[in-house]
């Protein structure tokens, strides 16, 4: 006999957790299926934790301030710390280029409700020490973004979604899913059990398509690989995640960002000019001496710094860096939260704010408009966002 819920959530990462937690809130009996041994351990754990509203589309600038609002609170609202730094984002120029596409976004962000500013270089200056002071034009600060520690913030979801009663499953992977009459969600099945539930969240990351295909959806999720580091910890300097979008003339970088974490730490990623696709996690040899090189340049005293240790991660990506949120109209009671690419981790909470609602009271948080460039249905070969 397959055991009943109100709703099962396929993935305990970045996305499935903040939804597990937030359908357990309104009262739903949950549970979170995952197929690795603990909480956060896919590409939750890959991610360094930036948190920012900055970016181009308003659905993910409303998604984002709502996250910011739920990681701000968390350690005072449930009594955890998960080294939530308010530090700001900041993306400093050299180049005409850069400065144009900034200062052109200025205006939708603003629009969105998003505290964000072109500031002259002696204010970048402040707020990057160090930074290299020839050709620097200024660049964009935003002030309430930050950071948050992913296995920090992941292992805190996991017990206040247990203490509203969530239930999980983990080392449990998910092999099939049944649809009844109508095409109506009806029955998830894995390598050790089956339950059922009359929703089911896909929130599989970088694995959403494999998932999808169970029941002959076509979703366009494909893992691409990145690099991250750290360092060993140093007395703070740094208060933003400082990004960089220039690309570089190593020809292998098309941007790259720091931050250091509130306990101290550096820590470093870029994106590779030419994607890795697929699901290869081993460290390469070129990602150290590439972001070195890149780091030092912009900050010569980073030359001190020790570094601790390297990964690789995926990001789940779209067409058009958009991450998909939405019901399946044609499987009801199938919703999906996937495609995250790289800012799965700071979407998770407000992803689930509105997706909770959208389960629970039939529409998002956000306004419908903004919200539909989530949408599973939309043309996917349209315009790229520009700050993905
Ligand atoms: C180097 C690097 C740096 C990054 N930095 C940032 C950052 O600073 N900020 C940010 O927001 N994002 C960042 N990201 C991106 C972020 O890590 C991802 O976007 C995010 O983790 C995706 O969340 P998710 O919940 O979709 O996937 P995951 O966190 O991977 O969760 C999906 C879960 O589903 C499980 N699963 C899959 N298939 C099955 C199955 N069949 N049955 C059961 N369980 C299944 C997986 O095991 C996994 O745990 C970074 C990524 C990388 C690689």
């Amino acid at each position: 006999m397959a055991k009943n819920y109100d709703a099962i959530v396929i993935g305990g990462g970045s996305v499935g957790l903040p939804i597990a937690f937030f359908l357990a809130k309104e009262g739903l009996k949950v549970l979170c299926i995952e197929a690795l041994p603990s909480v956060g351990q896919g590409q939750n754990k890959a991610a360094i934790g930036g948190v920012r509203a900055t970016h181009s589309d308003p659905a993910k600038i409303g998604i984002c301030l709502k996250s910011l609002e739920v990681f701000s609170a968390w350690e005072e609202t449930h009594g955890d710390f998960i080294s939530w730094k308010r530090g700001g984002y900041c993306f400093p120029v050299y180049r005409q280029r850069e400065e144009t596409i900034l200062r052109n976004l200025l205006e939708i962000q603003k629009a969105s409700n998003l505290e964000i500013d072109w500031v002259g270089p002696d204010r970048i200056m402040e707020l990057v020490p160090g930074i290299v002071p020839e050709g620097l034009r200024g660049g964009t600060f935003s002030p309430n973004d930050g950071q948050v520690s992913p296995l920090m913030f992941s292992a805190s979801c996991h017990f206040r979604a247990e203490e509203k009663g969530a239930e999980f499953r983990f080392g449990e992977r998910v092999t099939e899913i049944k649809l009844g009459k109508g095409d109506r969600v009806e029955k998830v099945i894995t390598d050790k059990d089956e339950y059922s539930a009359p929703v089911v969240v896909n929130a599989a990351g970088a694995f959403a398509k494999e998932i999808g295909a169970m029941t002959g959806l076509d979703v366009p999720v494909t893992p691409d690989s990145h690099e991250a580091g750290i360092t060993a910890p140093v007395e703070h300097f740094l208060d933003p995640l400082v990004v960089d979008i220039r690309p570089g003339k190593d020809g292998k970088t098309a941007n790259f960002y720091f931050g250091q974490a509130a306990t101290g730490q550096l820590i470093f990623c870029y994106t590779p000019a030419e994607l890795f696709v697929g699901t290869d996690r081993d460290e390469t040899s070129e990602f150290m001496p590439v972001i070195a090189q890149r780091m030092v340049e912009l900050v010569p005293r980073f030359k001190n710094l020790l570094v601790r240790r390297v990964w690789r991660g995926l990001y789940p990506m779209t067409p058009d860096g958009v991450a998909i949120v939405d019901k399946v109209e044609e499987q009801p009671g199938m919703f999906l939260a996937v495609g995250m690419c790289g800012q799965g981790f700071m979407m998770g909470p407000g992803v689930a704010v509105n997706l909770v609602s959208l389960i629970v009271h039939g529409k998002p948080d956000l306004p419908d408009d903004v919200f539909n460039a989530l949408s599973f249905k939309r043309n996917f070969g349209g315009k790229v966002e520009a700050l993905k």
